[in-house]
């Protein structure tokens, strides 16, 4: 792609601050008498030869024939000389060219008499305007300096039609899709897009209208190796000339790494650091939320508090470190026990939850002995020394006919978790309704 150079750029600067129009005065011999000091640097850098003896009123004094001939060659005629002539205004048009540009000049010469019809001076106000060609020229920079500004972007930019044919990709979306511009124009968005976004990205699209243009939103996507990635695309409807939308340009900022952050605050809020189920907050948020939505449908919900037995021992005996190690074997125990997506969390301690949605009790209760059976079963193994556990289990459960709320059942949990205690531990005891 052809890149606007340097000093076609200044150029396109230097166009912007020409003259809109000026004036100079010709004495009655036709000499340069007085020049706007902005049309007069405007000639001199279209007379090559005196661009090093460039310097204010050069041009004073100066012969318009001899100026005007210099400026453009191809200068046909003398108006001012008609002008003097018929005593009446003359307009002309010139135009002048240099390696860098080229501008339209309207020129009116107006003589000036004294009241014996003596010619005493003239008058040439003239108008500045960037010739067609200059005109064609500077869009061609503009558009290629635009296309690669579009191409250069690290953001993915593309555009489609409403049908979701793409007609522009830039360099970001060939990567991320591993693909050429010319394979990628032509094919249909939905097409390259994951399947999972495919339905989000119509319901989106379909809010994107004329009076709303703009919209933003984050998702995620596979690259061509693979990788997750997540972008914050800001999409924009394209409208025809007489208003009708007729496709969208996405710019997609890959913001993977702030995603990423995110996630890893979000995992340290809720997860328990020792041993990675969810922190005693989270469990309870979870726990509570599940509640509400199973007594909404008339479901069940078990909630069981497990706590290790004697477990004060083992740090006494072996360490602190030989009691984390248990705490982590045994979470992994629950979590290799139960269900992914079981709400289990560590309350504190040596004390554990496990939130059952839609489980009722008798069900939970068989559940929970087997856990406390795994457990009892389990050798655990720390540095030289191999020991075994074992657990009490309270149970508490919600039913549609008694609702309840998430304290109760802590509590009532709890309660029996401590009979189970008194009983000689190693046992699961459930909350009776009838308790
Ligand atoms: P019980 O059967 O009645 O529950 O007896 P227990 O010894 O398990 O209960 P107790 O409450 O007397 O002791 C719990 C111990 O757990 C005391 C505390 O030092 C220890 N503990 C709490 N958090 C941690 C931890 O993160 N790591 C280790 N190693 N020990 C912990
Ligand atoms: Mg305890
Ligand atoms: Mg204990």
């Amino acid at each position: 792609m052809a890149i606007p150079s340097h000093s076609s750029r200044n150029h396109v600067n230097k166009l912007v601050e020409l003259p809109q129009s000026g004036m100079l005065r010709l004495d009655k011999y036709f000499a340069i008498s007085t020049i706007d000091a902005e049309l007069e640097t405007l000639f001199q850098s279209f007379l090559p030869t005196l661009s090093s003896q460039q310097h204010d009123n050069y041009l004073s004094g100066k012969q318009w024939l001899d100026i005007i001939t210099t400026l453009a060659p191809a200068t046909q005629g003398t108006p001012w000389l008609r002008a003097s002539q018929t005593q009446a205004d003359q307009m002309s048009q010139l135009t002048l060219a240099n390696q860098q540009m080229s501008i339209d000049l309207s020129l009116r010469y107006s003589p000036v008499f004294d009241l014996d019809n003596n010619l005493l001076e003239i008058l040439i106000v003239i108008l500045v305007s960037r010739s067609k060609q200059q005109i064609e020229k500077d869009l061609q920079n503009e558009k290629a300096f635009y296309r690669a500004v579009v191409e250069d972007m690290p953001a993915l930019i593309y555009r489609y039609t409403t049908e979701g044919i793409v007609t522009l990709a830039n360099a970001a979306v060939c990567n991320y899709f591993g693909a050429k511009a010319e394979d990628i124009i032509g094919m249909s968005i939905y097409d390259v897009m994951d399947a999972e976004n495919i339905e989000r990205a119509k319901i989106h699209l379909a809010g994107i209208t004329p009076d709303n243009p703009i919209s933003t939103h984050e998702h995620s996507g596979t690259d061509s190796l693979g990788n997750r990635k997540w972008f914050q695309w800001t999409d924009r409807l394209i409208l025809s000339d007489d208003g009708q939308p007729i496709g969208y340009q996405g710019i997609g900022l890959d913001i993977s790494e702030r995603k990423q952050h995110e996630e890893e605050l979000i995992a340290l809020a809720t997860t328990d650091v020792l041993t990675g189920l969810l922190n005693r907050r989270q469990c309870l948020l979870l726990s509570k939320e599940a509640l509400l939505s199973c007594q909404q449908q008339n479901q069940p919900l078990s909630l069981l508090i497990i706590d290790i037995d004697l477990f004060k021992n083992i740090n006494d005996r072996l360490g602190h470190l030989a009691g984390d190690h248990v705490l982590q074997t045994f979470a992994t125990l629950c979590r290799n026990t139960f269900k992914d997506g079981t709400i289990i969390g560590r309350f504190g301690g040596e004390e554990f939850i496990i939130s059952l949605p839609h489980i009722p009790l008798e069900e939970a209760r068989l559940m929970a002995d087997n856990l406390r059976k795994k457990a009892a079963a389990m050798t655990i193994e720390f540095e030289k020394s191999q020991f075994n556990i074992t657990i009490s289990i309270g149970i508490a459960a919600s039913y549609s006919s008694v609702p309840c709320s998430h304290l109760d059942l802590l509590a009532r949990a709890d309660k029996v978790l401590y009979q189970a205690k008194g009983a000689g531990r190693n046992q699961v005891i459930c909350w009776e309704n009838n308790e």
